[in-house]
């Protein structure tokens, strides 16, 4: 199931990014006014993902300053080599733990912490090289359709593990929405994060740092906004359509 991705035409120029950044971040802007919010409380983390690190390189010339890799093996290239840009590398995908070293190398943020063993092993690593990692807690609000995150009920006694690993730092919480057209069923995952995220910061809100929600992707960030982003992870809206298939990054139920 593909979402509608409004911009597709695949940018060539700094010019190109330029331009699609400051459609995206319009956007952002009228989503926050209809919902009362204010936009520059809002992050756009450009996500990169199977962008050549020649494009990489322009967007980065066009103003991105940080970027969100889902896989960790391309996240470590790329970040070597373009270790002469100034760029803040986010991993927001899935971390088995034999790759958890590899993130704590390099790293500033992993917003798909939804294993005690790969925060066991980070911190590990981290505090071997004197380093910290924001994360963020990854929930699973659209059971049917991706078995990655917490599911909700479990969040509660995993972020009271946490505090032991002293090298990470509790951001808040992560999510996909169903893939679907249909917005009132995405929208009802983005608020399942709010209300997992209220209900936390309800009962010990030392365990969720600034407890922000990140969600919302090229598809469906204006509704995330809408139900309270404060983390939207764009791709394709920035960088142009993407032709690999989506369950490459996470697993779905059935390919079409
Ligand atoms: C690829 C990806 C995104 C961005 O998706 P687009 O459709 O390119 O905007 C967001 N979050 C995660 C976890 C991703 O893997």
């Amino acid at each position: 199931m593909h979402r509608v991705v409004r911009s597709t035409r695949r940018p060539a120029t700094i010019d190109d990014f330029a331009r699609n950044i400051a459609s995206v971040r319009a956007r952002i802007a009228a989503s926050a006014e209809r919902s009362g919010r204010d936009a520059s409380e809002i992050r756009l983390l450009p996500v990169s993902k199977t962008v050549a690190e020649d494009r990489v390189r322009l967007a980065v010339q066009a103003g991105c300053r940080e970027l969100g890799e889902n896989k960790v093996q391309e996240a470590k290239r790329k970040h070597a080599n373009l270790a002469d840009l100034e760029v803040r590398w986010s991993v927001i995908g899935h971390l088995q733990t034999n790759k958890a070293r590899d993130v704590a190398a390099f790293a500033a943020e992993f917003q798909a912490l939804d294993s005690l063993r790969v925060a066991e092993v980070l911190d590990r690593r981290l505090q071997a090289l004197g380093r910290s990692l924001d994360v963020y807690v990854q929930v699973n609000t659209s059971a049917e359709e991706s078995k990655y995150g917490l599911e909700p009920a479990d969040v509660p006694g995993f972020l009271a593990a946490l505090p032991r690993y002293t090298a990470l730092r509790v951001r808040g919480f992560m999510t996909l929405a169903l893939f679907t057209a249909h917005t009132p069923r995405v929208r009802e995952c983005f608020r399942l994060l709010r209300t997992v995220r209220d209900h936390a910061r309800d009962t010990d809100p030392d365990l969720i740092g600034p407890g922000e929600l990140s969600m919302g992707m090229s598809g469906d960030y204006e509704v995330a906004i809408e139900e309270g982003a404060d983390c939207v992870r764009v791709g394709q809206a920035i960088f142009g359509a993407r032709t690999t298939a989506n369950d490459l990054y996470w697993p779905t139920p059935t390919k079409e």
